[in-house]
């Protein structure tokens, strides 16, 4: 039931990515008339798919977890998620092929992930156990604090849950780097190596990323990785059909071009040249280029780049003409020098000679998403987002360094099996939605308060405006932009409530 109060009043939202699908149906259950307008010809931003010659590739995002975030959605809208979307565990989260030959499952059952470990790398069960249980209690105490609140509102902090969380938290997560707090946990470097990639999961360098990221395999181990039927696509197309069901309007080759506030409140934006009014904006655009380009705030603009901004990415979208029988779903060679290669992608801003190679095949789960007896490879290595490098050759010379390991280690000649490619670069990245320097995640958690400095879901200066997805809080990656929708959606609700 619409809540008469609101039912007359207009929303805007700026972008139709995940955050602001998600916020859009948000505000539509609220009672709120929501119209998207979105510069593309299609919706999701960044979580989207194409096909080329009967070879289905996921552009963007590979990995799902925690779908209770999707889930409650269609809860909220009474709509049953059967009708729109499906998905299913997988056994094995990754599959991690080291340099000296070893390799480690890491099945998503956390007992069995423990005695993988244990095999292959010594490293004994218990340790992992107690690891994960750690990850598990950093995630309840402090991860959903971060995830569920604007850090921004003083009624978070005299919450008395969270109060209570806090008080139950070891800080010393907060104050060593992801890789110290993991190599005091584990002996082998190999583990070491497997558990700071974590801190990729959010574009960010573990050496100088906080421990507090060490709650991410929490969600991969305890909670599960899960595979959507039709690939990561369906998120996008199940959002936008709930969405329409709920009353959202969409207008697509609609690119907002200012923000029009007056009197320190938002009154509209324009689009085409059109003044369209509107009684609250939310931004799912980069916050940056928000303030830079609808808001015309250099200053602004200035000051968030104070954060660095997260690496981006290079994906070569490989139609392969053999099957693999030795790959999974997901799948990570890695490099010999970890810290040389983040020092690459964020001191020296350079491709790394031996960059850790991630694969994902979607064939591997579902017949149709590559010819019979072929795969689809999304094939991904960490660059460092755009400060104007020559990206043409950093292609090639990339594409040879990664068909050389993968040759290696495979033991097999890859390149004349490669039947159809695409490419990704940061640049297009940054042309296709917008992302200041082709960033994955908006800004990185390179330091140990980044999760305070990241821009807030709103904006004191200018009341009605409201900003979400992965540049803005709780950060990137799906999981965290749907939080964001969430934290908008909820920061609108109190603020009804107050008037
Ligand atoms: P976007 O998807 O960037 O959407 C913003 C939208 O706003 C775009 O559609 C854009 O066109 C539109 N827009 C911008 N400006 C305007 C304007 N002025 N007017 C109208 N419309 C505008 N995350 C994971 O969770 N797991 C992964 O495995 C993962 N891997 C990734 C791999 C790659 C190659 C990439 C690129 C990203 C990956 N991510 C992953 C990150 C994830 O995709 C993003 O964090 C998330 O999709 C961002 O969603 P968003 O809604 O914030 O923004």
């Amino acid at each position: 039931m619409h809540n008469l109060q609101v039912k007359n009043k207009t929303v805007v939202i700026i972008g139709g990515g995940v955050a602001g699908l998600a916020t859009a149906i948000r505000l539509a259950v609220q009672g709120f008339t929501v119209t998207v307008y979105e510069k593309n010809d299609y919706p999701g931003g960044k979580l989207t798919a194409f096909e080329k010659y009967g070879f289905r590739f996921d552009a963007g995002p590979s990995l799902f977890t925690q779908p209770k975030n999707i889930e409650q959605l269609f809860e909220i809208a009474g709509e049953p998620i059967e009708n729109y979307f499906s998905y299913k565990p997988v056994d094995v989260a990754c599959k991690y092929f080291y340099e000296n030959g070893k390799i480690v499952n890491a099945f998503t059952n956390a007992e069995n992930f423990g005695k993988e470990l244990e095999e292959v790398l010594g490293e004994s069960s218990n340790t992992v156990a107690k690891y994960l249980n750690e990850s598990k209690k950093t995630y309840d105490n402090i991860g959903s604090i971060f995830l569920n609140h604007s850090l921004h509102k003083r009624r978070t902090w005299l919450n008395k849950r969270v109060f209570k969380a806090l008080a139950a938290t070891k800080y010393s997560y907060l104050f060593q780097t992801l890789n110290k707090y993991n190599s005091t946990k584990f002996k082998s470097a190999e583990a070491v190596q497997l558990f700071n990639r974590y801190a990729t999961y959010n574009g960010s360098n573990p050496y100088k990323a906080p421990g507090m990221l060490s709650l991410i395999p929490h969600l991969e181990y305890n909670e599960g990785v899960f595979y959507p039927a039709g690939g990561m696509m369906s998120i996008t197309n199940a959002l936008y059909n709930l969405a329409l069901k709920k009353g959202v309007q969409f207008y697509f080759n609609s690119r907002v071009e200012k923000i029009i506030y007056h009197e320190e409140k938002v009154r509209g934006v324009v689009v085409n040249n059109e003044n369209i009014e509107s009684d609250i904006v939310v931004s799912n655009m980069d916050v940056y280029f928000t303030y830079k380009l609808l808001m015309n705030n250099e200053h602004k603009a200035k000051r968030i780049l104070k954060q660095e901004r997260s690496s981006s990415a290079l994906v070569f979208y490989w139609g392969i003409n053999k099957e693999f029988d030795q790959l999974q779903l997901h799948n990570i060679f890695f490099c010999s020098n970890y810290a040389a290669e983040f020092d690459c992608l964020f001191k020296m801003k350079i491709l790394y000679n031996d960059p850790t190679i991630y694969i994902n095949i979607t064939s591997k789960m579902e017949v149709g998403m590559a010819p019979k007896g072929k795969e689809n490879w999304f094939v991904m290595i960490n660059v460092p987002a755009n400060v104007g490098q020559n990206w043409e050759a950093i292609k090639k010379e990339a594409r040879e360094k990664i068909i050389e390991k993968l040759n290696r280690i495979l033991n097999i000649d890859i390149e004349p099996l490669i039947e159809t490619e695409e490419i990704l670069d940061p640049v297009a990245i940054e042309n296709k939605t917008a992302s200041y320097q082709g960033s994955l995640y908006g800004t990185s958690s390179n330091s140990k308060l980044a999760a305070f400095l990241r821009h807030p879901n709103f904006t004191g200066a200018v009341k009605n405006l409201y900003y979400c997805g992965g540049s803005v809080h709780p950060g990137g990656g799906i999981p965290l932009c749907l939080q964001s929708a969430k934290i908008v959606s909820e920061l609108i609700k109190n603020e009804k409530r107050a008037h």
